[in-house]
């Protein structure tokens, strides 16, 4: 039967224990499906349980999981397990319900996401203590470096789908729900990313954008931090690009040509106007060393956007790989993946002493 194959599918790419789950209530609802508080009766842990209802029915009938393929959100998630700034994935079953069959994701349960702690705070009407807004940008900062260096682009990075854990203030991301991976050549879909959160080459209709379109989105998280709401809050694509250039500045020809090749080198934008400092975009809040990468994150030209690892490297995070804090060992443990990909040098740099001296690292 072909839903049994589906299963078995599954499970062979979840290496799964059958397990019976017991729902609790709705944590969140996503753009497509459910999530879920529950718990695992045979070990009492809690889970969170995505559960999504097909999407459209595939070439040969049998209801499709996901976007694009019944189980690439699993594959994707699967690949990634493993790393502390990624959602670990524990389980996957397909269930039945009144409107047909469903994919489940069982995670970890986080508490929080970042969207709520902004609110919080905004609530409360009181900044993000810096120190917290450095913790959560370095790890948001380490798991876009290590989605990237394994290839993976997520398409999709907001303060919503970054998930925060109450007690440590690890942070996690999630929803790979339209992550991708890199391709060279293949065409790439035309709309992705929140509108809030989308890089400027996806609105002038780049299909060939690439793993820098994640960097715009992590720049404007960064700076949402700071200042506690969406920089750009566009009303449609278009207004979005309107909104990011009162603050860029109008692209030059080599940033248009960068973001769309297909745009003739002779083309500019009217009227030109002038970009606004990025101090004074992000208020007093900021020091000199966020400024410097904030605005070296969000940038027109996404060949220009800082490399996450070059980021990590930044003297802002000084503070964090000085400090022998149980609390910091979260930021520090890397894998021995994330360390192949630095040089000699920057593994020194990335690697407090106090950490390599405790064998750790
Ligand atoms: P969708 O792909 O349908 O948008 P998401 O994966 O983004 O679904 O999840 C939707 C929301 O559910 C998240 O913004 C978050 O609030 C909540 N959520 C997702 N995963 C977890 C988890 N592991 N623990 C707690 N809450 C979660």
């Amino acid at each position: 039967m072909a839903s049994e194959g589906k299963k078995r599918k599954l499970e062979e790419a979840v290496e799964l224990t059958p397990r019976t789950y017991s729902f609790q209530r709705i944590l969140g609802q996503g753009s497509y499906g459910t999530v879920y508080l529950a718990s695992i009766i045979e070990t009492d842990e809690v889970c969170a349980i995505k559960s999504i209802k097909p999407v459209r029915k595939m070439d040969n009938g049998e209801p499709g999981y996901t976007r694009d393929g019944p189980d690439r959100e699993v594959q994707i998630l699967k690949d990634l397990r493993g790393h502390p700034n990624i959602v670990d994935l524990m389980g996957a079953f397909i269930s039945k319900s009144a409107d047909g069959q469903k994919l489940n994701l069982v995670f970890e349960f986080l508490s929080d996401t970042l969207h709520r702690v902004i609110k919080h705070h905004n609530q409360l009407g009181k900044g993000i203590d810096p120190y917290y807004v450095k913790f959560y940008f370095y790890q948001l900062v380490r798991g876009t470096a290590y989605m990237h260096g394994r290839g993976y682009i997520h398409c999709d990075m907001k303060p919503q789908n970054l998930l925060l854990e109450g007690k440590s203030h690890g942070l996690r991301i999630c929803d790979f729900g339209t992550a991708r991976r890199m391709a060279l050549r293949e065409k790439r879909a035309l709309y992705v990313c929140s509108r809030y959160f989308r890089a400027p080459e996806i609105i002038l209709g780049s299909t060939t954008y690439n793993t820098a379109i994640d960097l715009w989105s992590v720049g404007l998280i960064f700076a949402e931090l700071i200042i506690r709401q969406p920089l750009f809050t566009g009303r449609d694509g278009i207004d979005q690009l309107v909104e990011i250039i009162k603050v860029l500045g109008t692209p030059t020809s080599q940033d248009l040509k960068a973001m769309n090749p297909n745009y003739p080198s002779s083309f500019q934008f009217k009227p030109e106007v002038a970009g606004l400092p990025w101090k004074k975009v992000l208020k007093e809040w900021a020091t000199p060393d966020a400024v410097e990468l904030a605005a070296a994150l969000v940038r027109f030209n996404p060949n220009s956007r800082m490399p996450p690892l070059q980021v990590m490297l930044h003297p802002y995070f000084d503070e964090l790989r000085a400090a022998n804090k149980p609390a910091h060992r979260i930021l520090f443990n890397f894998l021995p993946e994330e360390l192949a990909w630095c040089t000699e040098r920057e593994r020194e740099k990335l690697v407090p002493h106090w950490m390599s001296a405790n064998g750790t690292a």
